[in-house]
C-alpha cells in the first residue's frame, strides 16, 4: 500500500501542452545538503524503446558534471557520490503501458507503480539502505521533463523512505538544465518557482532566470540565496538580519564566488515575510545569466505548496520592461540604485560596489527617508567608479602594450584610488585615479641593453647582474683585441 507522504514537482508535458503540477502536502520538506550526497541511478528501458547513451554517459553526468555543479554552488560543503546500477533493466511492460506519455490523466499515484517496479526490478543488485536519493533514469520520452516525489518503497532489505528522481533519457538531451533542478527538489526538498501556463509552458513569472527551482531547462546556473539557506550552504555567518525600522551597511559578496564572505541580506518584515537581497556575477555556473547586480526577493514562507504560488518573488528593478532578465538593481546608467518599499518603511540602496574588481556591493538598508538620503549623497559614486574603470583600462594598455616602465606607480595610484573610493572620499579616488591614468599613459617599453659579446664558452652567464659578466667579458675581449692590435703594430713597426 502506498503512501506519497511528499511530492515536490511533477514537470509535464512542456511540449505537447499537457500540463499537470501536483502538489500533495506536507510539502515542500526543506532538507540541509552537506556533505556527501549517496545517490544510486538506476538505468531501466522497455522493449518497445531502448536507451539511447551509453553507461558511461550518465556516470559522466551524475558523477563528474553535476558533482562539479554542487561543489561549486554550495561552495564545497556537498559532492555527488553513488554508484550507477551496470546494466539497463528491462521493465516487464512496454513504455506504453505505464503511465509514462500519458499526459493528461498523469497523476503521482498513476506513475507510482512505474516507478515503484523500476525500483524493485534492481533490487538484488542495490542495497537501497545506502542512498539518500533514487535516480531513475528510463528510455522513452516520459511524462515530461523530470520529475521528483518522496514515499516509503519495501525493499528486500526493509522499507526505506527514499526521495526519487526521475529523468526520461530524451529529455535529458533535449533540456540539460533539468537534472540539476531536479536534484534540488530531490535532494534539498526545494519548491518549483515557476508557474505552468494552461498551454503548458514554463511561466517564469515569479523570479526570472535567477534561480535554477524557475524553469531552467537550457541552462545551469546557481541557486539563490533562499535555496543556499535551506540547503545548509549559507548559514548565519555568511548573512546579515535586519528588521524593518533598523540601518545597516552591508557588503554583500557575488553568490558564485566561493569564500568567507556574506551572500544575503534578510530584512525581516513580518513573521513569514522578509526581502532577501543578494549580489549576482556573471561568473562560475552563474556565467550564462542574462544579467548582474543586486537582485531583491520578497519572501513568504507561507507560500510554495502550491503549484501556482513560489516563495519568492523578484522585486523587478525595471518594471517598464516586459522581462525579468534587467531585473537586478544596480549602479550604471539607466538601472535604479536603491529599492524602496514605501508600505512596509524599507529601502535597499547600493552604496557602492567594492573597488578594484566592482563584483561585491556595499548597500544600506534602513527606512525608506533615510535611503532617499543615502542615494542623494551618492551621486559621486557612479562618475568616481567610472574614472577609477579608465584608469584601470590605461593600465591595461599599458601592459598590453609593453610599456612596463612606470607601470608599478600607475598601479600605486590605482591602488590608492581604490582605498579612497571603497571609505567613500571622492574626491580623493578621482584624483588618484587621473594621476595613475597619467602615469599609465606616459609608461614606456624599458630599454634593452644591447652589448653583444662573442661568447664561446657554454657555461651560464649569471643572472642576477648580467651586466657587470657581459662588461667584464667586454672589457677581457677589448683588452685581448688592444694586446694583439699592440703585437700587431710593433711587427709592422719592426717590418716598416
Ligand atoms: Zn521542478
Amino acid at each position: 500500500m502506498l503512501v506519497l507522504i511528499g511530492i515536490i514537482c511533477v514537470r509535464t508535458g512542456l511540449q505537447t501542452g499537457h500540463a499537470a503540477e501536483l502538489v500533495i502536502p506536507p510539502w515542500p520538506w526543506y532538507r540541509t545538503v552537506l556533505g556527501p550526497q549517496n545517490i544510486i541511478v538506476v538505468t531501466v528501458e522497455f522493449a518497445d524503446a531502448k536507451h539511447t547513451q551509453p553507461r558511461s554517459y550518465y556516470e559522466d553526468l551524475f558523477f563528474n558534471k553535476i558533482d562539479r555543479y554542487f561543489r561549486e554552488t554550495s561552495y564545497n560543503q556537498c559532492w555527488i557520490v553513488g554508484d550507477i546500477t551496470n546494466k539497463w533493466y528491462q521493465m516487464p511492460k512496454s513504455s506504453k503501458e505505464y503511465v509514462l506519455g500519458r499526459g493528461p490523466g498523469f497523476n503521482l499515484y498513476a506513475v507510482w507503480p512505474f516507478v515503484e517496479e523500476a525500483v524493485l526490478i534492481a533490487d538484488n543488485d542495490v542495497d537501497y539502505s545506502k542512498y539518500r536519493m533514487v535516480v531513475i533514469v528510463h528510455a522513452a520520452e516520459g511524462i515530461g521533463i523530470g520529475y521528483s516525489f518522496v514515499s516509503p518503497v519495501k525493499t528486500r532489505r526493509g522499507t526505506f523512505l527514499l526521495s526519487y528522481v526521475i529523468l526520461p533519457e530524451q529529455r535529458i538531451l533535449q533540456y540539460p538544465g533539468v537534472p540539476p533542478h531536479e536534484f534540488g527538489h530531490g535532494l534539498g526538498g526545494l519548491p518549483d518557482m515557476y508557474v505552468l501556463t494552461p498551454a503548458g509552458t514554463a511561466d517564469t513569472v515569479f523570479v526570472g532566470q535567477w534561480d535554477q527551482m524557475s524553469a531552467a531547462f537550457s541552462m545551469w546556473r546557481h541557486f539563490s540565496a533562499w535555496c543556499k539557506i535551506k540547503m545548509g550552504w549559507i548559514q548565519s555567518h555568511g548573512m546579515v538580519e535586519t528588521r524593518r525600522g533598523q540601518t545597516a551597511n552591508v557588503t554583500l559578496d557575488p553568490l558564485s564566488v566561493a569564500g568567507s564572505g556574506v551572500y544575503a541580506l534578510k530584512i525581516i518584515l513580518t513573521e513569514k515575510m522578509y526581502y532577501l537581497v543578494e549580489v549576482r556575477q556573471k561568473i562560475g555556473y552563474d556565467r550564462n545569466l542574462p544579467d548582474s547586480g543586486v537582485v531583491i526577493y520578497l519572501v513568504d514562507e507561507s507560500k510554495g505548496r502550491r503549484a501556482d504560488e513560489s516563495p519568492l518573488i523578484v522585486q523587478d528593478a525595471t518594471p517598464d520592461t516586459a522581462t525579468l532578465d534587467d531585473s537586478a538593481y544596480d549602479l550604471r546608467e539607466r538601472r535604479p540604485a536603491g529599492f524602496f518599499d514605501r508600505g512596509y518603511d524599507v529601502s535597499v540602496v547600493i552604496v557602492r560596489r567594492r573597488a578594484p574588481t566592482w563584483m561585491s556591493y556595499m548597500l544600506f538598508t534602513g527606512p525608506v527617508a533615510r535611503g532617499e538620503a543615502v542615494l542623494q549623497e551618492n551621486k559621486k559614486a557612479l562618475p568616481t567608479m567610472k574614472i577609477l574603470q579608465e584608469a584601470d583600462a590605461a593600465i591595461q594598455r599599458a601592459i598590453v602594450e609593453e610599456r612596463t616602465s612606470g607601470i608599478d606607480k600607475a598601479k600605486l595610484f590605482l591602488g590608492n584610488a581604490s582605498a579612497a573610493y571603497n571609505r567613500g572620499a571622492y574626491d580623493d579616488a578621482a584624483t588618484l585615479a587621473n594621476q595613475a591614468r597619467n602615469a599609465a599613459e606616459a609608461a614606456f617599453k624599458p630599454v634593452v641593453s644591447t652589448v653583444t659579446v662573442p661568447l664561446t664558452q657554454t657555461t651560464a652567464v649569471p643572472t642576477v647582474q648580467p651586466s657587470y659578466a657581459s662588461y667584464a667579458i667586454a672589457g677581457a675581449t677589448a683588452a685581448a683585441f688592444l694586446i694583439i692590435g699592440l703585437v700587431i703594430a710593433k711587427r709592422r713597426k719592426k717590418t716598416s
